[in-house]
């Protein structure tokens, strides 16, 4: 999950990364507001998850109170590399002595996390990496190490970035929170670019870019609505779980697979039949009952279901797991339509025992189960 740099920034203060104060608006008259708690100048900075903001003109330093509304309505109609700036960030101007690129994010190459830093900041660092690769500075951490981490090894690193040694201090203490944050908040990139130096001497992060890991997202109740505020903005219809794939359709056979592929094949044999899916839902390859719960909330939001079709093939997913979700979703909310569950590979034994007694109706092979929830679904 992409975090927009006004969330992003939150999560900087908590770790103690100094950032300005900033007001994220969504009107002109919220940015001229925001702009006379703040006082002047401000910046106005477009809301998008993409790089080079500054340079389609997304950004504007407002030195004037009577400049703000039309600038702000300016930026709010603009479209940055194809997605509308539906917000904008507020934040008192900085008066930039230097800019540096500092970044930490995961090293595929070396199997570790790994900072990497550059004394030519606020440019396209890509480029850079191209043109000039012995400019590219690179500490790696052992990603067990990034909870312990010293200021005193950030430091010659910090000093290759700011020849100051109070600024390079400053800067060592920003490696360390940003390293406590990479693991606190499951972060695959948190990117500062640039982190300035302002004509007081204040190291500040001027923007910020953190990616996290969705795989990790479950555990971050901390992470409040994020992830439903950027599925949306992204374009994406939430899912309401992050590890459930769901797109809905317009048949009566609600169908949840485990794995894109199986979903796939179980609804292209559910048309074999004659019938028509009302979903795609995809609740991955993990074994959590929880996935199942939240999958067959969505199916049952549409009232056209008339039955679901659960295909599961038991890999690293425990056929048992996916019938005690069955089973406690059933305890937790009506599920008014029948339920045919097809069950192979790991556990397979182990979850057919707990359907006994139950009113899930077990299917032999997955041709048979989808030829029976299609005549369920055409007698309904
Ligand atoms: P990006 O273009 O999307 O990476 O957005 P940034 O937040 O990095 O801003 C781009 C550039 O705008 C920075 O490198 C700065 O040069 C400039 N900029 C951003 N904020 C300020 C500010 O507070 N004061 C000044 N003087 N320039 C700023
Ligand atoms: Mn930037």
């Amino acid at each position: 999950m992409k975090l927009h740099e006004y969330q992003a920034k939150d999560i900087f203060k908590e770790y103690g990364i100094p950032v300005t104060e900033g007001i994220a608006v969504d009107s002109p008259r919220e940015a001229v507001r925001a702009g006379e708690e703040l006082g002047l100048p401000v910046v106005l900075k477009a809301q998008v998850m993409v790089g080079g903001r500054g340079k389609a003109g997304g950004i504007r330093v407002v030195r004037r109170m009577a400049d703000i509304e039309a600038e702000a309505e300016r930026i709010l109609s603009m479209t940055i590399k194809g997605l509308p700036v539906q917000k904008l960030l507020v934040t008192p101007a900085v008066d930039i002595a230097s800019e540096v690129y500092l970044s930490l994010l995961i090293d595929r190459n070396t199997s570790s996390v790994a900072f990497i830093g550059c004394a030519e900041g606020g440019v396209d660092i890509e480029q850079t990496a191209k043109t000039s690769p012995e400019k590219i500075l690179r500490l790696g951490v052992g990603a067990s190490r990034l909870d312990g981490l010293t200021e005193k090894e950030c430091l010659p690193f910090a000093l290759k970035l700011f020849a100051d040694g109070s600024h390079a201090r400053a800067a060592a203490r920003i490696m360390v929170a940003m390293a406590k944050m990479f693991k606190g908040r499951d972060c695959s990139l948190i990117e500062i670019n640039p982190l300035v130096i302002d004509v007081a001497g204040n190291v500040i992060a001027l923007d910020a870019k953190v990616l996290m890991d969705d795989n990790a997202l479950f555990r971050h109740p901390d992470n409040g609505n994020l992830q439903e505020l950027n599925d949306l903005a992204a374009g994406e219809a939430p899912s309401g779980n992050g590890s459930v794939s769901f797109v809905r359709l317009d048949g009566n056979i609600g169908c949840m697979v485990n794995g894109a592929g199986l979903a796939m094949a179980t609804m292209d044999i559910v048309k074999h039949f004659g019938g028509s899916p009302a979903n795609f839902l995809d609740a991955g390859g993990s074994s959590d009952p929880r996935k199942v719960i939240s999958g067959l909330k969505l199916i049952l939001e549409d009232k056209n279901v008339k039955v679901v079709l659960i295909n599961i093939f038991g890999g690293i997913t425990r056929c048992d797991d996916i019938v005690r979700g069955i089973l406690e979703a059933r305890k937790q909310f009506d599920v008014p339509v029948p339920i045919i569950l097809r069950l192979a590979g790991t556990n397979e034994a182990e979850g057919r025992a707990l359907l006994n007694g139950t009113k899930v109706i077990p299917a032999s092979s997955l041709e048979d189960g989808a030829r029976e929830a299609v005549q369920l679904g055409r007698a309904a």
